[in-house]
């Protein structure tokens, strides 16, 4: 049999990509191939659970565009699916004068890109979250909490029932692009589709390189180090709190995160991880740390942002550090409050000359399309960006005349 569409990756974009076509071809043959023995292993499993609003990326990058589409779209989805979310709204603060003036372009940004938001002083932060301090701070009402777990679990459900197959435990081994054709080997079996897309999140830059594609960006991986805060702290705030970021990285500094679950969590952090998929703090893997120290634009990435990534070195070693960074804004936590949580790893990727790819990134062949940049908001966005691969391989079907 050759199937329409293979789809290698079953996060939450590699789910909602065959949600996106099966709605756009209902009828078509779609197969999920996941290596692991069960969903959600890797950064859909491991989030903050946040549904952006968007207020952060540049105003006409598709991370502007499909995160606003996508906090719409996955309310919606969580509505009919009954997931339960929640409107907590976010709350950005600046605890520094130097911060001001970014947190002001910050709001600027917002008005850009179409997201509601409110600049109020640090009397007004108190009052709105009585245990939170700053100079000054920005409302954004529409961000929401949500378990992406949930998410995908749905995502599975319907794709199935629509009759796509999701093979665990399968990696492909080679993988040939034809006229007609895409050709996957695994294991011990093979098959065919006449259209391939790689939503690989971690592994996005290998599985693309295996299938013949030519990039020059790798992946490295960052671990989000969380800490759970103490029962008692559950109400210690009721948006979610984020300071404000530091220029020029695609990360939302160490943030308050009230969970779905009624707890709280404190992070993540953004260090360098020395494995792809090493969850246990010091995790190291041979391969891992070969090839990314043969990428000189790793080397040039260190070099640029060395002085963010000593600091997120020292918090990720000393709890002590860490609490520091969180006692800026809420200075009534204490090291007892912190109890650590299983990481996260960000697949964030870096250019040939050591720039983090700051948006969402894809590569398209005449039957492949691989989804080389996919990190946060692309759970929020995954939705519209399942939509936009779906329309893009159509594009290239019309385009072949099929
Ligand atoms: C710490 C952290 C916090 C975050 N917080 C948020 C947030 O609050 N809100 C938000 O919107 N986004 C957040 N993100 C980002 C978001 O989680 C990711 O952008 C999103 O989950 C990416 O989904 P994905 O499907 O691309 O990747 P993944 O979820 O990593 O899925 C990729 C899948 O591909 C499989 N795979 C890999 N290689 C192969 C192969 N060769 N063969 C077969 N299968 C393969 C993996 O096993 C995995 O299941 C966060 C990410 C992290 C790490």
């Amino acid at each position: 049999m050759v199937y329409e569409y293979c789809v290698i990756g079953g996060g939450i974009v590699g789910l909602a990509t065959a949600r996106a076509l099966l709605q756009a071809r209902p009828g078509a043959s779609v197969v999920v191939i996941e290596k692991e023995p069960e969903l959600g292993r890797h950064q859909t499993g491991h989030n903050s659970g946040v549904i952006h609003s968007g207020i952060y990326y540049a105003p006409g990058s598709l991370k502007a565009k499909l995160c606003r589409e996508g906090a719409a779209r996955t309310k919606e989805f969580c509505q009919a699916h009954d997931i339960p979310y929640e409107n907590r709204g976010k709350m950005i603060v600046a605890t520094r004068a130097e911060e001001v003036p970014r947190l002001e372009a910050l709001f600027a940004r917002a008005g850009e890109n179409g997201i509601r938001a409110e600049l109020i002083d640090g009397a007004e932060v108190t009052v709105r979250e009585p245990e939170i301090t700053g100079l000054t701070g920005i409302v954004v009402p529409d961000a929401a909490i949500v378990s992406y777990r949930r998410v995908l679990d749905a995502l599975a459900q319907e794709i199935t029932d629509q009759g796509a197959e999701i093979r665990y435990n399968a990696e492909p081994r080679a993988i040939t692009e034809t006229g007609d054709h895409v050709g996957v080997v695994l294991g011990g079996e093979s098959l065919r589709a006449r259209h391939l897309i790689g939503c690989a999140g971690l592994q996005s830059d290998r599985l693309a390189r295996l299938a013949g594609m030519r990039i020059k960006h790798r992946i490295v991986p960052f671990r989000g180090e969380y800490y759970r805060l103490h029962a008692r702290r559950n109400s210690v705030v009721n948006a979610m709190i984020y300071p404000v970021p530091e220029p020029g990285l695609p990360f939302l500094g160490v943030h308050l995160t009230p969970m779905i679950d009624g707890s709280v969590s404190v992070g993540p952090n953004a260090m360098l991880g020395f494995a792809r998929e090493g969850y246990p703090k010091f995790s190291l893997s041979p391969r891992d740390m070969g090839e990314m120290l043969t990428f000189p634009g790793f080397w040039l990435s260190m070099a640029r942002n060395i002085r963010p990534g000593l600091a997120e070195l020292s918090n990720s070693l000393f709890k002590q550090r860490y609490l520091a960074a969180c006692q800026r804004y809420c200075p009534a936590l204490t090291l007892e409050d912190l109890t650590p949580m299983t990481p996260g790893i960000r697949a964030q990727a870096v250019g040939a000359t050591g720039e983090m790819l700051h948006d969402f990134l894809f590569l398209q062949s005449p039957r492949m399309l691989h989804v080389c940049n996919a990190p946060s908001p692309a759970a929020t966005s995954a939705l519209p960006i399942g939509d936009m691969i779906a329309a893009k391989l159509l594009e290239a079907g019309k385009a072949r005349g099929a």
